[in-house]
């Protein structure tokens, strides 16, 4: 059998992680690295980008001590999605990046939803479009080439065309995934049109490996590098959900549903937007609630030693609906929801399992509202994040969905990416 490996690299903000797969999909190897924190100042968030290049230089070190270098065929990058960083003819940062949460572009945030379509996923101060209207009034300015999503600036640094990034990663910097195309109203926001890269799908062929690369870690010169995408559909594409129907609910602080449709769904009403994959669209929404609100009530220790005495059987019939404060958004678009978590048994498991059933209920009307919006309904449901793990939620959510509900076997976005630079070779 062929010994060939495909690297996917995930690239956050807390660290790097590279997984290689076989041809298989197998993992062979992994490494991680992690980064310092960001810089903070107000609503300013920002990084050095060398400092990504340095925490990827070391996870291929690493991950070539389990994995021979020279087998690598292909790679692919998923980076956070509206971490950017404005660069020149050369690609080098001219700036620090600005971080996904970096919320300081208030004026640029007022002047795009004046333009932009409501359901624009360039809407809001952290999106990477208010973020280079910031940028472009930089002295540095002067001298920029092109923004650059994080993804798209490692992947430069490998070795790919400089300039180019992928559909996922340029939603929030206004692309129309649905027109593939920089839409006009960009120029009514003074976009400069020739800092935007020029977008392919996930999975294209966009370079082969840079020399310097082949001489450090001995990974053979026909590597090739792959458009990558962003990191919450690099970890849907992990979970190896692919056809319609097939929905992924992420089961972590907060809950977040993706559903794999036939046409895209967006509405601004319901913060719900859409990713091109392939011939499917990803729509998804993300509520408040999740478990954040088991964490007010219980520690970690708390959960693990209650988890098994939960009984899916028995429905407490408490009819909650759990959120960490007051304000919803999906499904329900309220900032003024309040929280319905009483009242409250004197039995710790009767409480807990009750807001399982709560977020569970939540979760099916969110299927059934994307629904209402055209999406299919879930034939499968797979899930990742911290409360994936708890068999007896997963029963409650099969009762409650009435289709089988599983834990993901892969959720790792490095995993995912791995998966794209596999396919783009095959
Ligand atoms: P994050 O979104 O912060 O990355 P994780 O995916 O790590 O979150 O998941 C953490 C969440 O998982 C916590 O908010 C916690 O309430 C939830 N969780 C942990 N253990 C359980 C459990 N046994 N049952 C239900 N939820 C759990």
């Amino acid at each position: 059998m062929s010994s060939d490996l495909f690297l996917g690299i995930d690239m956050g903000t807390s660290g790097c992680r590279i997984i290689a797969i076989n041809e298989m999909g197998e993992i062979r190897g992994r490494s991680h690295v992690s980064l310092p924190p960001p810089q903070r100042q107000g609503r300013a968030i920002e990084q050095d980008p060398e400092q990504w290049w340095q925490a990827i230089k070391q996870a291929f070190t690493n991950l070539f001590q389990e994995v021979p270098a020279k087998a690598v065929r292909s790679l692919a990058v998923d980076g956070t999605s509206g971490t950017v960083v404005l660069v020149d003819k050369k690609g080098s940062p001219l700036t620090p990046a600005l971080l996904y949460n970096d919320s300081r572009n208030h004026a640029e945030a007022h002047l795009i939803a004046e333009q932009a379509p409501p359901h624009s996923g360039a809407l809001g101060p952290t999106s990477s479009l208010a973020k280079l209207l910031y940028l472009q009034t930089r002295p540095e300015a002067l001298q920029a080439a092109y923004l650059l999503h994080q993804a798209d600036w490692i992947a430069f640094r490998l070795g790919a065309k400089l300039g180019i990034s992928d559909e996922n990663n340029c939603l929030k910097t206004g692309y129309d995934s649905n027109q593939q195309e920089w839409p006009d109203w960009l120029d009514r926001v003074g976009v400069r049109r020739e800092l935007l890269p020029t977008v392919v799908p996930p999975g294209t062929l966009i370079g082969t490996i840079d020399p310097s690369h082949t001489e450090t870690f001995q990974i053979p010169p026909q590597a090739k590098l792959v458009a990558g995408t962003t990191d919450s559909i690099a970890a849907f594409i992990a979970t190896g959900a692919g056809k319609p129907g097939d929905a992924v609910t992420s089961l972590g602080s907060t809950l977040a549903l993706k559903v794999a449709s036939e046409r895209p769904i967006f509405s601004a009403k319901y913060g719900i937007y859409s990713h091109r994959l392939g011939r499917l669209w990803l729509a998804g929404g993300a509520s408040n609630s999740g478990g954040i609100v088991l964490r007010q009530y219980f520690t970690q220790a708390q959960l693990d030693e209650m988890t098994p005495h939960l009984q899916p059987q028995q429905i407490t019939g408490l009819n909650y609906y759990p959120l960490p404060a007051q304000g919803e958004r999906f499904p329900v678009p309220d900032p003024h929801y309040s929280p319905c978590l009483a009242p409250r048994p004197r039995d710790d498991i009767t409480f807990f399992q009750a807001i399982l059933e709560g977020i569970a209920r939540i979760e099916a009307q969110g299927y059934r509202q994307l629904q209402s919006l055209g999406a299919p309904f879930p034939s499968l449901v797979k899930t990742t994040g911290g409360g994936a793990h708890n068999p007896a939620w997963l029963q409650i959510r099969e009762h409650t969905l009435r289709v089988p509900v599983i834990a993901a076997h892969e959720t790792e976005a490095a995993y995912g990416s791995a998966l794209l630079a596999r396919q783009a070779l095959s």
